[in-house]
């Protein structure tokens, strides 16, 4: 815990989110496309871009569901680049409430996604210090961490495609059941 994360304005830009849909805020995923396409096409795989697009509004459900924390749209708040097209000079940015402090000792949305991480029973370690990172073939598939003077060796069961759909079926349990995981060897 710390980090960036516990410095951060917690703000979030995710195109046609459900928090923008519930304020009448007027965006939609095919304006939202146009302006990431417009902004960054070309400088990386558009497939990655797309998911964000495609996986934000269930993502943003997921963290209503999963947590206390409470969502509004931080209106004028503008886009980076509001005159290229599909961008908003209203902006697309989400912010959290304040999140009471007396929950955790936490702060907004970083506290309020560390109470639903807790809640939804992840284990958080922490001292635990990442010494090597494991491989198979040139894939990383685990790690060496170091925790109270003991080697851990925490290896993802998964690989990338099946961790996403596992994690669909874990986050999103009405679609059905699943588990995704990493198993721990000392
Ligand atoms: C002032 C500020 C405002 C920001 N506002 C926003 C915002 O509004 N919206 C937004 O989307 N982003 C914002 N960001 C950016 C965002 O906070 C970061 O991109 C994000 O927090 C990065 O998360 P992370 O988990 O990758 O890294 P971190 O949160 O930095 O976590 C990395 C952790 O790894 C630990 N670590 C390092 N080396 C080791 C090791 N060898 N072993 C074990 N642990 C190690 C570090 O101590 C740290 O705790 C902001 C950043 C700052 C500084």
């Amino acid at each position: 815990m710390g980090g960036s994360t516990a410095r951060s304005g917690g703000a979030f830009w995710i195109p046609a989110n459900p928090v923008l849909k519930r304020e009448g805020a007027g965006d939609s995923l095919e304006r939202g496309e146009k302006y990431i396409a417009s902004v960054v096409e070309g400088s990386g795989p558009a497939e990655r871009w797309k998911a964000f697009l495609e996986y934000g509004d269930e993502t943003v459900k997921m963290l209503e569901r999963m947590t206390q924390l409470s969502f509004f749209w931080a209106k004028g708040y503008c886009d980076y680049h509001p005159e290229e097209p599909g961008g908003r000079a209203a902006g697309r940015s989400v912010e959290s409430r304040p999140f009471d402090l007396n929950k955790l000792g936490g702060q907004a949305i970083a506290g309020g996604m560390y109470a639903g991480a807790l809640g939804a029973g992840i284990p958080v370690w922490t001292e635990a210090k990442l010494v090597d990172l494991e491989f198979t073939d040139s894939a990383v598939t685990g790690a060496i961490l170091e925790q109270g003077g003991e080697r851990v060796s925490v290896r993802a069961k998964v690989n990338h495609g099946d961790a996403i759909e596992l994690a669909q079926k874990r986050l999103f349990p009405d679609e059905g059941a699943g588990r995704p995981g990493a198993s721990v060897r000392r």
